[in-house]
């Protein structure tokens, strides 16, 4: 039994994580993982996320029974309304359906299991992109995984011309997955009009979008502007897929909350998906988890509890702009060699150094920053009291 099982290599992203929990340096800073941190350095829970708990846990209604294989309506109905906004044709005209999932990362796969299914088995995925991408549509099945062109080195900016021309020469059908919004390690993403451009090659070549919703509130603080992308697509007449996140922008990291949206033609239609989407759901998780859809779900359909998140979201999107901000100043006075205006131009979580594998690796050794070989730096890990050390850090790394 079992002759064939070698160890499977570590994640990139816990590994780093675990690497650095051993590490007993007093000055070391953990930039690799992206969740929210506090100026202390710390995990957040969100007062309206505490608050909503209490209410939650001391309902002498509470109970523990199963939910349905399409999760608590309360929380899939209110989770479509904000990615697509509540005005919006697909909502106003039934043609949706929206099923809960094992967070973003269980959206994702889903939606893949889905397409695989009933669509098409080749999918385009931006490069770079979030590294679980290629395991998660390698693992449904997918038989092509190609990816396109999005970053450019050199500008560190959009590489709108070469992914445009990319989606020019794909197939009919083809699956094109986007990052609505903070743009995963990036940074980077396409302005309205880059969007616009994009939708309308999408259209005449009769390509698939599917989106990955992560950071929805988080990139710009508010949750229209993230959501611009994907109302634009479905403004333009596509079908699509949105994957949901609850990680970041409630800050519920490990109680697994996402939701699978799907923008239909037809109300008829999206019924049909839904009961696929049951199915798929029944083999894989049987029913969802009900914990933090009853939290968001809470948020979301009150009004007073949902501006106490927003301005919690503008609070955790303000802290990290401000540390764009305090690196790239502490940069600029140490006169560190290259252009650094990326670090304040690119939004949401991550910024995309474009600092080399070596420099990363002996950034970890040298000064204990621990932070992925690509040299992306999850800038929720820098508060008032480490940005200067790290800075001196990336200084000399740079000079060695
Ligand atoms: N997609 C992207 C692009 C992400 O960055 C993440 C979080 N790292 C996810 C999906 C899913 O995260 P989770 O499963 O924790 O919601």
């Amino acid at each position: 039994m079992f002759e064939n099982v070698t160890v499977a290599p570590p994640d990139p992203i816990f590994n780093i994580f675990s690497s650095y929990l051993k590490d007993e340096s007093a000055t070391k800073v953990n930039v690799g993982i992206g969740a929210y941190r506090t100026d202390e350095g710390k995990p957040w829970v969100l007062p309206v996320v505490r608050k909503v708990e209490n209410m939650i846990v001391n309902s002498p209604d509470l109970d523990h029974e199963y939910l349905p294989l399409d999760g608590l309506k309360s929380f899939t109905d209110a989770s479509a309304k904000l990615i697509l906004g509540t005005n919006s044709p697909v909502i106003l005209e039934k043609r949706y359906c929206a099923v809960q999932s094992i967070s973003g990362t269980g959206a994702v796969r889903l939606g893949a299991d889905f397409l695989k299914r009933f669509h098409d088995k080749t999918v385009y995925l931006p490069n770079p992109t979030w590294a679980n991408h290629q395991s998660i549509f390698e693992d449904a099945g997918f038989t092509e995984i190609l990816e396109y062109p999005y970053y450019n080195p050199k500008t560190k900016g959009l590489d709108i011309n070469n992914l445009c021309d990319n989606l020019k020469a794909m197939k009919e059908n083809s699956i094109v997955l986007f990052h609505a919004c903070a743009h995963n390690p990036t940074g980077v993403d396409p302005k309205e009009e880059e969007w616009t451009q994009i939708a309308k090659i999408m259209k005449e070549k009769k390509l698939f979008p599917f989106f990955d919703c992560a950071y929805q509130g988080f990139a710009s603080g508010s949750l229209d502007k993230d959501a611009w992308s994907v109302r634009h697509f479905v403004e333009q007449g596509f079908e699509l897929l949105v994957a949901q996140s609850y990680s970041k922008n409630f800050g519920l990291y490990s109680e697994r909350c996402g939701c699978l949206t799907v923008a239909c033609q037809t109300p008829a239609k999206a019924e049909a998906v839904r009961t696929q989407l049951c199915k798929i759901n029944r083999t894989v998780i049987s029913t969802p988890p009900a914990f933090g859809a009853r939290i968001v779900s809470k948020v979301l359909n009150d009004p007073e509890l949902y501006k106490e998140w927003v301005s919690s979201l503008k609070e955790m999107a303000g802290r990290i702009k401000l540390m764009r901000r305090m690196l790239f100043d502490e940069l600029i006075n140490l006169g560190t060699p290259g252009n650094w205006n990326h670090i304040i131009d690119q939004i949401g979580m991550f910024t995309y150094t474009g600092l080399t594998k070596e420099q990363c690796l002996l950034i970890r050794d040298k000064f204990h920053v621990y932070m992925t070989e690509s040299g992306r730096v999850s800038m929720a890990g820098l508060n008032t009291k480490n940005v200067k050390y790290f800075a001196n850090s990336i200084d000399q790394v740079v000079r060695m």
